[in-house]
């Protein structure tokens, strides 16, 4: 197992499509899927996406400062008050021992609505935030308006205006990918990502930072976990379970066993974010984009799982499942970089890997 993290530099006004809108789409920029970085590496470094050379992706999330940002917990919170105050009531907590008491407990202990000095909180959740003090991301952008173009009469067609939100372009993110071993990759390289490559837009420029070999994630795990979402988790893999020998046949993991189930508290599973009810996918298709809906809970959400199966290394099931995730099979094929969960045992915004 390889894992490299690296930073990518946007060198051009970059339109990361996320889902169309009445005047445009929609445009991630604080945090780019991992399916679009991960298929823009794989076509620069390939060509193409091919199973047995696949680098796989972790979303990209802003760099700020220098600082590398990760989305905030449910249970993270900034006092509208206090200049750079954050409270993480997970800090305090041992989520799994709460849970053993109900919800109420739950609730009581991790929802906070006030500081110590009575100012009211507002909780961070989902957007990325610097683990040290807390500040959010925040990412310049710019408004481009395009015409839509009607392809076959070479005109523009009447009333088809198009309103875009692109990335400026020195804004930088960070990112890990993965892949089963094999070649190296350089440790410079320029991606296309996005729309509009063929008129300028989407360049961005790759290094490579640092370079592990099966890095170790052990956290003692017992049979029970709480989990921090580095990337969004489909509703699939909490209302089931989630199979890491599928992770092993889509990526080559060989080694990689284990049965993850939700755990139940009150006849409901323990997972804790916002739905993000419209996350779509798309990749190439023939000539055109397929694009299918994945229901969602956003990266930085909190869930619990026991294992069903314990894998047979379980330092090596655990990274896989932080790197590579659990691959989601729709209807006209698979699609990488969600479910990517890191175990923690207090605040997982200081201890993710
Ligand atoms: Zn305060």
């Amino acid at each position: 197992m390889r894992v490299y993290r690296c930073v990518l530099q946007i060198r051009s006004p970059t339109v990361i499509s996320n889902e169309r809108g009445a005047r445009g789409f929609y445009t991630a920029t604080e945090a780019l899927p991992g399916y679009t970085v991960g298929g823009a590496v794989n076509r620069a470094l390939f060509g193409s996406v091919s199973p047995d050379r696949m680098l796989v992706s972790s979303p990209a999330y802003p760099v700020l400062n220098g600082h590398k940002t990760l989305p905030a917990h449910t249970f993270y919170y900034k006092c509208k008050i206090c200049e750079g105050l954050v409270v993480s009531t997970l800090r305090e907590a041992n989520l799994l021992e709460l849970m053993r008491h109900g919800w109420e407990v739950v609730k009581e202990r991790l929802i906070a609505l006030r500081d110590e000095q009575s100012h009211p909180l507002k909780s961070l959740h989902p957007r990325p935030v610097t683990p040290q003090g807390g500040r959010a991301a925040r990412v310049a952008v710019q408004s481009i308006v395009s015409i839509g173009m009607n392809r076959h009469a070479a005109a523009s067609q009447i009333g088809l205006l198009y309103e875009y939100t692109a990335i400026e372009p020195g804004q930088e993110y960070w990112f890990t990918l993965a892949s089963s071993g094999g070649s190296e990759i350089p440790d410079e390289f320029d991606v296309k990502i996005g729309r509009g490559a063929s008129r300028g837009y989407g360049r961005a420029v790759v290094r490579v930072e640092e370079r592990f070999t099966d890095p170790p994630l052990d956290q003692s795990v017992g049979d029970e976990a709480a989990f921090y979402a580095v990337s969004p988790i489909p509703l699939r893999f909490i209302a089931g379970q989630i199979n890491l020998a599928e992770c092993s046949s889509r990526y080559g993991l060989k080694g990689v066993d284990g049965v993850l189930e939700p755990i139940y508290t009150g006849g409901r599973p323990a997972a804790f974010g916002r739905a993000v009810r419209k996350m779509v996918a798309g990749w190439p298709h023939g000539a055109s984009v397929s694009r299918e809906r994945i229901d969602c809970l956003s990266a930085g959400s909190i869930v619990a799982y026991r294992w069903r199966q314990r894998p047979d290394d379980q330092a090596r099931a655990l990274a896989a499942l932080r790197y590579f995730g659990a691959p989601v099979r729709l209807d006209s094929g698979y699609v990488d970089g969600f479910c990517m969960l890191y175990p923690f045992s207090r605040e997982p915004l200081e201890e993710v890997v």
